[in-house]
């Protein structure tokens, strides 16, 4: 039984995959600066006989590793980048390593049906690089691409917001505040104004809508009347249809904001991210193998709590999924906390990863040796960009 033999294959390597998860995590490099991440993986991927591209779509800690010929060609995600301040709170330290993991049990379990590529893809949290690697051809050959996450439950299903993120800025001119208020113009009053209207446009927003932000420049000193201000916004809805409308609505809002205070604006998108489209035969298999582990699958609700990733625009691309990992053992922690980067670094967490790793290794296995699972993979996938976003 190949099932039996990836098992015993990942086993044999657990020790390994463990050391380079907690390397990874103690290098907590942010998005694009996270070289001696993707070096280890890279090298590791190298060492055990992939033929390895580094820097492709003209991002240095960017990569492509690539075993076997011909089709399928099935894409395992690697994530590595960090938060700033708080390091591996989502958990990616353990992505790649699930995903390279589970690609070299494969070549040494002897499977030699298909290509089986692992993507290093940086800036998942900030920048979006997996959009980059599409638009740079990266994906035009991949049959199936997929990848787990760390979470607190077990699902092949994910919803996923698409956004848009913007800068906004306000010119007025700078005055003294108490001698001569008068010959200024205010542009906090304008970056106020803004939020204040976001505020009360929200109640009229359709469900399940989310717009947030910081101000990141809100003047220059308290006793001059402020001459320049700039926050970045954030928009989010389960479809682009919604999310378009939204930003329109919003951008209504930012020229008002600058007419009312007889400010100049100006407004940069910053980033754009699509929501993630299941593929729902690929996320079945994915549980099945889950359930033959042993661990209990989850429905994924929006209740539970919805982000945004920049895998949205691969299972745009080719069928995929982004799948997730139970690293919590049943605790309700969210990413991007302290406590789910203590989760992400614990001894339960990498137990959990090693499992996760045999799931996606079985998934991938199954994917490339059954024709039947793979043309309803692709049927699937023809079918829902036919009806557009749900
Ligand atoms: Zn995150
Ligand atoms: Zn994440």
């Amino acid at each position: 039984m190949k099932e039996n033999e990836i098992i015993k294959v990942i086993d044999e390597m657990k020790t390994d995959l463990i050391n380079m998860a907690k390397k990874i995590f103690e290098y907590s490099e942010i998005a694009f600066q996270e070289k001696k991440s993707s070096k280890l993986l890279a090298d590791f991927l190298e060492k055990e006989g992939f033929n390895v591209k580094r820097g492709i779509a003209n991002l240095d800690t960017a990569f492509l590793a690539e075993f076997g010929v011909g089709k399928p060609k099935v894409a395992l995600l690697a994530e590595y980048d960090a938060l700033p301040g708080i390091g591996h709170a989502c958990g990616h330290n353990m992505i790649g390593v699930m995903s390279a993991g589970a690609a070299v049990t494969l070549k040494k379990a002897g499977i030699d049906a298909g290509t089986i590529a692992v993507i290093g893809s940086p800036a998942e949290e900030k920048g979006a690089g997996k959009k980059i690697l599409v638009e740079a051809g990266v994906f035009n050959d991949v049959d199936v691409a997929m990848m787990i996450h760390p979470a607190n439950m077990n699902t092949g299903h994910d919803i996923a917001y698409a956004l848009r993120a913007f800068k906004i800025e306000y010119f007025g001119k700078a005055s003294h505040a108490a001698s001569s208020p008068d010959k200024g113009i205010n542009a906090l009053d304008a970056m106020i104004s803004l939020f204040s209207m976001i505020g009360l446009m929200r109640q009229q927003l359709p469900e399940k809508v989310r717009i947030h932000g910081i101000i990141t420049n809100g003047g220059q000193a308290s006793n001059i009347i402020p001459e320049y201000t700039a926050a970045e916004i954030t928009v989010r809805a389960l479809d682009r249809k919604t999310l378009n409308s939204t930003v329109e609505r919003f951008k209504k809002i930012a020229e008002s904001a600058a007419n009312a205070n007889l400010c100049k604006y100006k407004i940069t998108e910053l980033d754009s991210m699509d929501e993630v489209f299941v593929n729902e035969p690929l996320a079945r298999t994915l549980e099945k193998n889950y359930e033959l582990l042993g661990l209990k699958v989850s429905e994924r609700t929006y209740e539970q709590g919805v982000g945004s990733t920049d895998m949205g625009i691969v299972t745009q691309t080719v069928p995929g999924i982004h799948a997730y990992v139970d690293i919590t053992d049943g605790v309700d922690i969210p990413v991007h906390t302290k406590e789910f980067a203590q989760a992400a670094n614990s001894e339960k967490g990498y137990e959990a990863m090693i499992k996760a790793t045999k799931v996606l290794a079985l998934t991938c296995y199954d994917v490339i040796t059954s024709q039947e699972l793979l043309e309803e993979i692709k049927a699937h996938f023809e079918r829902r960009k036919g009806v557009g976003p749900s």
